[in-house]
């Protein structure tokens, strides 16, 4: 009992102490918020009718594309789709420039092959809309028309298809999630 008592008291000691456990709150908080579904198109000025649906096209080394590429000028600001927490702003050999943001229903939203970030560091709570980066070709798009590569994957990392959740009439507007 008092193991216990000692226990809770660590946790609350250390949720106070450290700002990244106070982050654990907002990720309860942002697993637990519905999704807002349809997703704002993440690269300024694209249409749904421009998007390609390359879901599951074959990639380098037996890979299937998890994920779209929305083609835009080098350098088009990259909205996030969502509100979330900014989880990583960093680099990796296929993706490049990347920026990670956990949204509403514990989904990951990853935007990869950034010519350059925007002005968000990691930890950071952004709106939907808020500038992540803008559109490049780095990672193993290097020589390839700029574009993001826009991936979606749940809670437990697996990867769903943003083709069909992504439209037009979500930009700046607050459309509530679908019934479910
Ligand atoms: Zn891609």
């Amino acid at each position: 009992m008092w193991y216990l008592a000692g226990l809770v008291l660590l946790v609350v000691v250390f949720t106070i102490s450290f700002p990244a456990l106070r982050r654990l709150r907002v990720i309860v908080r942002l697993v637990r918020t519905p999704p807002v579904l349809p997703y704002p198109i993440p690269v300024e000025g694209v249409q749904q009718r421009q998007l390609i649906h390359s879901w599951g096209a074959a990639r380098s080394g037996n890979r299937r594309h998890q994920g779209i590429d929305i083609f835009a000028p080098c350098g088009t600001p990259i909205l996030s789709a969502t509100q979330g927490l900014v989880f990583t702003v960093g680099t990796n050999s296929l993706g490049g420039q990347i920026v990670r943001v956990l949204g509403p229903g514990g989904y990951w939203h990853y935007y990869a092959h950034l010519s350059r970030y925007g002005d968000v560091q990691e930890g950071q709570l952004v709106a939907a809309g808020t500038v992540l980066g803008y559109v490049g070709d780095t990672g193993n798009a290097k020589g390839t028309p700029c574009h993001l590569h826009y991936g979606v994957y749940t809670w437990g990392n697996q990867a769903v298809d943003p083709y069909p959740l992504l439209s037009d009439s979500a930009h700046g507007r607050g459309v509530p999630p679908p019934a479910r």
